[in-house]
């Protein structure tokens, strides 16, 4: 049995990273300000002997004891969100990541960082593979999120090479299940709340910009695995589901999926959103043996499902 930090743990994904880790016998604590998570994401682990709860924020020090492992997934990552406050994403970013990184080298721990396919912002090179040192605005208003994840992961390749810090970083692209929260602001939660009460699809630009969507399962799989590799591979690796769709085909697919009166109605698009995206998967293919095993359909059902039996009652603070 390990104790393992999950910093984020009661965010959408970092609650089925919990749940993983508690599964496989593992001690958790989960630290987390909830400052876009909430505590109903984590309530079905709060019972638990292996499971325990540091509510703090990150951007200050926090005494953690022992851990063998940290998987750093504190920040808000709907950009809704993370530009409501973008100095606090900034500090979240850098000084929050400084202080885990402290942490991993006090007790000697691996850490992982959840980084993301928006360090390559808006891609001049498709599909984006790790090699590609992306096209980012630094001045524009994703930039606190975008370059907030590049200073990331350089704190923590410089942690490596100058503290001997055994790291890992996975840059996540576009992930979607249950957990997330109805105010989350997402193109997928966005989409199926609207679609489910028949109201209009709120469709950004004419929905011809691009994503490539992966399901929650997936994802939590490949960052057990990458935290399980030895200490000579620290990435980057990009983890996402390569298909790629329009955003307007998306929106047709969950009308359809729904069986909703909803109507698609046009938005201006949000500066520098970015016009495509789609992960080069081969290096996890190779160094994980990992590859996405769950479809656009068959995830978008079993998250519409989840919508439809859940009251979603979680305010944001
Ligand atoms: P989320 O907003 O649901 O979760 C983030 C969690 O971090 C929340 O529980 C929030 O309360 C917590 N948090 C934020 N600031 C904090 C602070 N200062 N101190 C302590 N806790 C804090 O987002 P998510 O989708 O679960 O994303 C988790 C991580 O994965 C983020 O780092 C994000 O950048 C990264 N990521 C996510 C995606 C995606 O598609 N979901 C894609 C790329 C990268
Ligand atoms: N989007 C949209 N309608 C919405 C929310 C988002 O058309 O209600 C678009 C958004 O402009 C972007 C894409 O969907 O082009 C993905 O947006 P999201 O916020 O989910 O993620 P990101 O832009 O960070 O990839």
């Amino acid at each position: 049995m390990k104790r393992i930090l999950v910093t984020g743990g009661a965010g959408f994904i970092g609650s089925h990273v919990c749940a993983r880790l508690v599964n496989e016998g593992h001690h958790v604590i989960c630290l987390d300000n909830f400052l876009t998570g909430c505590k109903g994401n984590i309530a079905h682990l709060m019972d638990g002997p292996r499971f325990e709860l540091v509510e703090h924020d990150i951007v200050h020090p926090y005494p953690i004891g022992p851990v063998d492992e940290i998987y750093h997934l504190a920040c808000p990552a709907s950009p809704v969100h993370y530009q409501r406050d973008p100095i606090k994403t900034m500090k979240i970013s850098v000084l929050g990541t400084l202080n885990v990184l402290g942490m991993a080298k006090k007790h000697d721990a691996k850490i992982l960082l959840a980084s993301t396919s928006e360090i390559y912002g808006d891609p001049l090179v498709h599909p984006q593979p790790e090699s590609y040192w992306g096209n980012v605005n630094p001045i524009g208003i994703r930039s606190c999120y975008d370059e907030g994840k590049r200073c990331a992961e350089t704190l923590f390749m410089d942690y490596h090479r100058q503290e001997k810090v055994r790291v890992k970083i996975v840059r996540i692209f576009n992930t979607y299940g249950p957990g997330m929260l109805s105010h989350d602001g997402r193109v997928i939660s966005n989409f199926i709340l609207q679609a489910l009460e028949d109201k209009d699809i709120t469709i950004h630009g004419d929905g011809s910009q691009t994503r490539s969507f992966q399901y929650i399962d997936d994802l939590v799989e490949a960052l057990v695995k990458t935290m399980n590799t030895g200490d000579d591979f620290l990435g980057p690796v990009n983890i996402g589901n390569p298909t790629e769709f329009t955003i307007k085909e998306l929106a047709e697919l969950v009308v359809e999926y729904t069986g909703s009166r909803s109507k698609l109605i046009y938005l201006p698009l949000p500066e520098d959103d970015p016009k495509q995206r789609r992960p080069d998967i081969s290096l996890a293919r190779e160094k994980l043996n990992w590859e996405p095993t769950i479809n656009l359909k068959k995830g978008l059902s079993r998250m519409i499902a989840h919508f439809k039996e859940k009251e979603y009652t979680h305010e944001l603070k």
